[in-house]
């Protein structure tokens, strides 16, 4: 707190009460030995004793979203775009994410083995886009359950020759509710059964109207599978990443979302992040959901040992004293000691609710007995 009794200020300074009372007189405050000193107060005294009063630093522990603070303006540059697909099951999300790495993951990139790591970038015309690799609808949900937004831009998979079904309107609706940008892929082209303007009628009774029809939803037709019309869907993120200008400040200490998390044999907590904000280098002090640690080590989407990391890059790091849960949130503190106060804190609160949630439960069940 701010302030201190006359005898909390007096045991500190290594003082008798009434010096410090008597003190106060001299310096025209009038003060029992129970009475609150206010700041003003305390400095006042502290100082004529030359001994300087540290500022009590403010940390909020209990919600993360706090150090998700704006920039301004002149300290954003623009940033990759990040996009996640969705759509129903087999309409071809994972050929189309296997084939966009495949096609423009270049083998020179690759530092070795490549790994999975729950996301990764490609690059088109010189410019970066970071695709989440998460099993779709469950990734999603979670991390909007938890108020964490990680997406810019949905890229909506309907199979031509299947047109729209439950799953695809369920997507749809997440992205709308989210309020991210989507971008039709009509997949399966290949097919002599395809029928892309089937897609496109029936999107437009959920208001996905085509811009050749004079709406505002690009449509992109594709083969996830023989890999037509890829550069084409590439080339539109691109163009709503610029309408849209996804910006970040590269300059600051990072902030950002775990994608993936779990225990290593041999590494410990393994944590894929999603830099949303800032730069993340090796010794960082992190808060991660409820745990916290140093930045160890990091390895890029294609398996390379780096040192940072900036906007929108996916990266795995070690060091974490725990795993944390996909869609939590991660921040880097200044120093060491603040990320322990509120990596401490978080787990204990986190240890705390656990245990009311077995009391009640347990409760329930007593209850239900009854
Ligand atoms: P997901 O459930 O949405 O991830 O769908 P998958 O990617 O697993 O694809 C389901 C099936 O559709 C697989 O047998 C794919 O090979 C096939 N498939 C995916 N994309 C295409 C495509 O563009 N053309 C054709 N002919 N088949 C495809
Ligand atoms: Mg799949």
């Amino acid at each position: 707190s701010d302030s201190l009794t006359v005898a909390e200020l007096a045991k500190k300074l290594n003082r008798e009460p009434s010096e410090i009372i008597k003190k106060l007189f001299m310096l025209g405050v009038m003060a029992t030995i129970n009475q609150d000193l206010d700041k003003d107060a305390i400095e006042l005294i502290a100082t004529d004793y030359g001994v300087e009063v540290e500022e009590e630093i403010k940390i909020d522990t209990t919600d993360l979203e706090v150090y998700f603070t704006e920039d301004d303006e002149a300290s954003m540059i623009e940033r990759p775009s990040v996009v996640t697909i969705m759509g129903h099951v087999d309409h071809g999300k994972t050929t189309l994410l296997d084939s966009i790495r495949n096609t423009k993951v270049t083998a020179g990139e690759a530092g070795g083995i490549t790994q999975h790591i729950g996301a990764y970038q490609v690059e088109e015309n010189g410019k970066k886009i970071t695709f989440l690799d998460t099993p779709g609808h469950a990734a999603f949900t979670t991390m909007r359950a938890r108020g964490a937004k990680i997406t810019d831009i949905t890229i909506l998979v309907v199979a031509a020759d299947d047109g729209v079904k439950p799953q695809t309107v369920e997507a749809l609706n997440h992205a709308k509710a989210a309020n991210v940008p989507i971008i039709v892929a009509v997949n399966k082209m290949d097919k002599p059964t395809a029928n892309p303007d089937r897609v496109m009628q029936e999107l437009t009774e959920y208001g996905l109207v085509p811009e050749a029809w004079g709406g505002e939803t690009v449509f992109v037709p594709i083969s996830a599978l023989t890999g037509e019309g890829l550069d084409n869907l590439l080339e539109m993120i691109l163009l709503v990443g610029e309408v849209e200008e996804y910006k970040a400040n590269p300059n600051r200490n990072a902030i950002g979302t775990v994608i993936e998390a779990q225990l290593d044999k041999g590494r410990g907590s393994v944590a894929t992040l999603l830099v949303q904000n800032g730069t993340l280098k090796i010794g960082d002090p992190i808060v991660v959901g409820n745990t916290f640690g140093r930045v160890r080590a990091m390895v890029s989407d294609v398996g390379r040992r780096v040192k940072e990391a900036g906007p929108s890059a996916p990266v795995e790091i070690t060091g974490l004293n725990d795993v944390p849960q996909a869609g939590d949130r991660f921040v880097v503190f200044d120093d060491e000691k603040t990320a322990r106060q509120v990596g401490e804190i978080r787990s204990q609160q986190a240890v705390q609710a656990q245990r009311s949630e077995k009391a009640r439960v347990s409760l329930d069940t007593l209850f239900e007995h009854m």
